[in-house]
């Protein structure tokens, strides 16, 4: 049992418009809404798309928080907006570096919450890994985050606050008048942190937007990964709305142990899920949906697994990510082993879908997926609430 809600989109999203004592946080508007708001302010009417689209490049082109570096306004406007607005930012409370690179952020958002983002170099990009919620309502029973009882939606502010403290702490915003750097240190998101995005939609496709904007950070739809545990009535939205790449957390290949794997499945199974997911190349233009498959030893990784998921995905255009399973404390499975993963790679990958092994990075600091949950967030659940869940009390 669970003193959770069960699935349910229901948790608290503080209003976008963050008061800052007493001001409001620009960052997180669409620009229709950042407009708006320089309206209801009294910038005039006819002057409020200019100034949106110039007070817009100062925050996400350069990287500027303070009113008084925005050179291109007249001073006295520039006093009016400090007056009544903020750009504000998540507050990182503390940053670990793994002996691999990876570094990990914890951050503080309104409220007192914190949640983590990791950044995670490699040879050829730079990904951060993001959060769309404080903890997650839903409880899939491999997931640290699913142990963790407090819930809240992140603003648009928040998530896409995320990306500019990581281009902070990488020295990453570009000075103006120099030459354009095309070799970025972060160059691909990825919504893999802690929560279900589909379960905050509108807040992750804005922050989305901005992180996107040919007028600001600039990631093309590309670079950035949507993960969904399998919020079927959003994957459309996703693909329309949104636009990214879609992963999907599938793990598992009969309704049966996916039900206890990963407790959304109850309510769309399967073959509704797939569904959903043959239609995302199509509206959204993407090549190939992400099926992320955590390895569990003995659950889900046996040839009959492979063969079965294999059948399932048959013509949607797929990559398979094996995530070797990341302990946390109190977890329920173990990882398979090394042999058991190789051999479930090469029936997918002879089946002629690319079947990469996800490599642990940041496991020294618990930076690996499914291990992040903010060290605040003390209450969780019990051992036995786990097993209980995970089908095994
Ligand atoms: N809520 C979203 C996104 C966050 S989880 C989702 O579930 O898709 C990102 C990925 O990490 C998911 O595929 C998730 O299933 C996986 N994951 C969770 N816990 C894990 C663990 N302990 N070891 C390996 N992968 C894990
Ligand atoms: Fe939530 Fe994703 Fe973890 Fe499941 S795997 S509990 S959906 S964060």
């Amino acid at each position: 049992m669970t003193d959770k809600a069960p699935i349910t989109q229901d948790v608290l999203t503080i209003p976008r418009k963050i008061p800052e004592g007493g001001k409001i946080n620009l960052v997180g508007l669409t620009r229709d809404a950042l407009r708006e708001t320089l309206i209801a302010h009294g910038t005039p009417e006819k002057q409020a798309k200019m100034r949106a689209g110039q007070i817009w490049q100062w925050i996400y082109q350069w990287g500027v928080r303070d009113f008084a570096e925005m050179t291109n306004l007249a001073k006295a406007y520039r006093a009016e907006l400090e007056e009544h607005f903020v750009v504000a930012v998540p507050e990182v409370v503390s940053k670990q570096v793994s002996t691999d690179g990876t570094r990990k952020y914890l951050v503080r958002i309104a409220g007192g919450h914190e949640v983590e983002v990791v950044y995670i170099p490699e040879t050829d990009r730079g990904t951060l890994c993001i959060s769309s919620q404080v903890g997650c309502t839903l409880t899939c029973s491999f997931c640290h985050t699913g142990t963790q009882k407090l819930v809240r939606n992140l603003t648009a502010g928040e998530i896409v606050g995320q990306v500019m403290v990581a281009r902070d702490d990488l020295n990453e915003w570009p000075v103006p008048g120099a030459p354009k750097d095309e070799t970025r240190l972060l160059s691909n998101i990825v919504l893999m942190g802690m929560g279900e995005p589909l379960y905050n939609f509108e807040n992750v496709r804005d922050a989305m937007k901005i992180a996107m904007d040919p007028e600001g950070i600039q990631l093309s739809r590309r670079r950035i990964t949507l993960s969904t545990s399998g919020v079927v009535p959003e994957i459309h939205r996703t693909a329309a709305e949104i636009g990214c790449m879609l992963a999907v957390s599938f793990h598992a290949t009969t309704d049966e142990v996916r039900d206890g794997l990963v407790p959304i499945n109850k309510k769309w199974n399967i073959e509704a899920l797939l569904d959903a997911l043959r239609e995302y190349p199509k509206v959204s233009n993407s090549e190939r949906i992400t099926f992320e498959y955590v390895m569990l030893d003995g659950i889900n990784d046996s040839d009959d697994d492979a063969r079965r998921l294999v059948k399932l995905i048959e013509g949607i255009p797929a990559k398979i990510n094996l995530i070797p399973f990341n302990e946390w404390p109190g977890a329920p499975y173990k990882r398979s082993s090394n042999n058991r993963i190789r051999a479930f790679a090469d029936i997918i990958y002879k089946a002629g879908y690319a079947s990469p092994i996800r490599t642990p990075r940041g496991e020294d600091i618990m930076a690996a997926c499914g291990q992040l949950k903010s060290a605040t967030e003390r209450a969780r659940k019990s051992r036995a609430e786990i097993a209980a869940q995970a089908g095994l009390g």
